[in-house]
C-alpha cells in the first residue's frame, strides 16, 4: 500500500534513515558553510550541484544518520591527508556548536542512541585513497577519530589502483600490492571498504584481499543505465556474497532521468538481482550532482520512500533500503575503539 507524504515521514520516525555519502564537510572547510543554518533549497537544474544538507533539512528529511565523506585533489598528492584532517575538523566544530543537534558516532549503536536523544548521527568516510599519501600508518589515525570507511579510488589513478574513469584510467591494471595492503589494514582498523570509483578490475581484487563486508557508498547500476560510473551485476553480486551494501546516488546522469523513479529503478534492479540486504541510499549531495525532481535536497527524502511505497515496497523491505543493511554493515565490522583487545 503507498505511503502519504505524512505516512512516510512518520515512518522516518520509527525506523534509522541513513545515507552514505555528503560532500558537505569541504564545503564547511572551505567556505564556513554553516551546517546548522537552514540554508535556500538549491536552484533546479544546474544550479544545485551543493547545498542540499544542513541540520534542519537533515531533520525535515527524518534523517537519523549522514555519512560526511571526506575527498580532496589528488595533484599534487601531498597535502590530501591534511586535507581530509580540516574536513574532520570542521565536522569537530560544528558538533562543538550544536552539541545537542549532533553527534559523532561510529557503531550501529552510536547511530541508535543519538537518534533516542534526538540527535542527527554524523559519521565519517574518506573519498580517494590519495588521502593516505602512499603510506599505511595513515590509517589508524584516521580511524581513531572515526573514520568508518576508505573509497579506495576517486577520479585519478593512485598508489592503491586505478579508476573507473579519469587520470591514469586502465582497464587491465587492479589493485597495487600497497592497494592489497590497504585493503588489509582497513579491515585490521574497523574501516569499511568503500569500492565507489574503482576500476572493475580493482573492484574485484579488493574483494579478493578482504574478508569483512565492503560497500559500494555511491553508484548507480549498469543494468538500469549504461554508464561507466555504474556497476554490473556480478559487481552486485559480488558485494551481496560478502553481505556488504550499496548505496544508490541520487544524480541525474549516473541514474539516466530526472525522475525520482529512476532511483526506484536502480534500486530494485539491486533487489532483483542480489535480494533485499543489499541496497542503501548513497545521494552524493554537496557532490556536484543534479539529483532527481523530488529529491532536491535531503529534507525530500520522505518522497523517496514515498517512491517505493507506490512500486509495492513493504515497510519491512523500506526499513532495511533506507538504513537498515547500513546498519548491519557497521554492526559487521567493527569500529576502532569497540575492536576486540
Ligand atoms: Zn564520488
Amino acid at each position: 500500500m503507498a505511503l502519504t507524504p505524512d505516512e512516510a515521514r512518520a515512518f522516518h520516525d520509527e525506523i534509522h534513515v541513513m545515507d552514505l555519502h555528503a560532500d558537505t564537510a569541504k564545503l564547511m572547510d572551505k567556505l564556513g558553510y554553516d551546517l546548522a543554518a537552514r540554508h535556500e533549497r538549491p536552484m533546479p537544474k544546474l544550479a544545485n550541484v551543493f547545498g542540499h544538507v544542513d541540520l534542519p533539512r537533515l531533520r525535515d528529511g527524518g534523517v537519523a544518520g549522514q555519512f560526511f565523506s571526506f575527498w580532496t585533489t589528488p595533484y599534487p598528492e601531498r597535502g590530501c591527508t591534511k586535507s581530509v584532517v580540516k574536513q574532520l575538523d570542521a565536522l569537530d566544530v560544528a558538533m562543538a556548536k550544536n552539541p545537542s543537534d549532533l553527534a559523532w558516532t561510529r557503531t550501529g549503536a552510536d547511530v541508535r542512541a543519538a537518534k533516542a536523544q534526538r540527535k542527527i548521527a554524523a559519521l565519517g568516510g574518506i573519498e580517494g585513497g590519495q588521502a593516505l599519501e602512499g603510506t599505511l600508518d595513515a590509517i589508524e589515525p584516521f580511524a581513531r577519530r572515526g573514520v568508518r570507511y576508505l573509497g579506495l579510488l576517486h577520479f585519478s589513478a593512485n598508489a592503491i589502483g586505478r579508476p573507473a574513469k579519469g587520470r591514469g584510467a586502465d582497464p587491465d591494471a587492479g589493485l597495487t600490492a600497497f592497494g592489497r595492503d590497504v585493503v588489509r589494514e582497513c579491515e585490521r582498523c574497523g574501516v569499511i571498504v568503500d569500492l565507489a570509483h574503482i576500476n572493475r578490475r580493482g573492484f574485484f581484487d579488493a574483494l579478493e584481499v578482504g574478508s569483512l563486508p565492503p560497500m559500494v557508498s555511491h553508484t548507480g547500476v549498469l543494468g538500469v543505465h549504461e554508464h561507466w560510473r555504474n556497476i554490473d551485476d556480478e559487481q552486485i553480486r559480488a558485494v551481496a556474497n560478502r553481505q556488504g551494501c550499496i548505496g544508490i546516488i541520487f544524480s541525474r546522469k549516473y541514474l539516466g532521468s530526472a525522475s525520482i523513479e529512476s532511483v526506484v529503478d536502480h534500486i530494485l534492479h539491486v533487489i532483483a538481482v542480489a535480494g533485499e540486504d543489499v541496497p542503501a541510499l548513497g545521494s552524493d549531495f554537496d557532490g556536484f550532482v543534479v539529483p532527481p525532481e523530488g529529491l532536491e535536497d535531503v529534507g525530500a527524502m520522505p518522497n523517496l520512500t514515498v517512491a517505493l511505497s507506490r512500486r509495492g515496497v513493504t515497510p519491512r523491505v523500506l526499513e532495511k533500503i533506507l538504513g537498515g543493511n547500513v546498519l548491519r554493515v557497521l554492526d559487521a565490522v567493527p569500529a576502532w575503539g569497540t575492536l576486540r583487545a
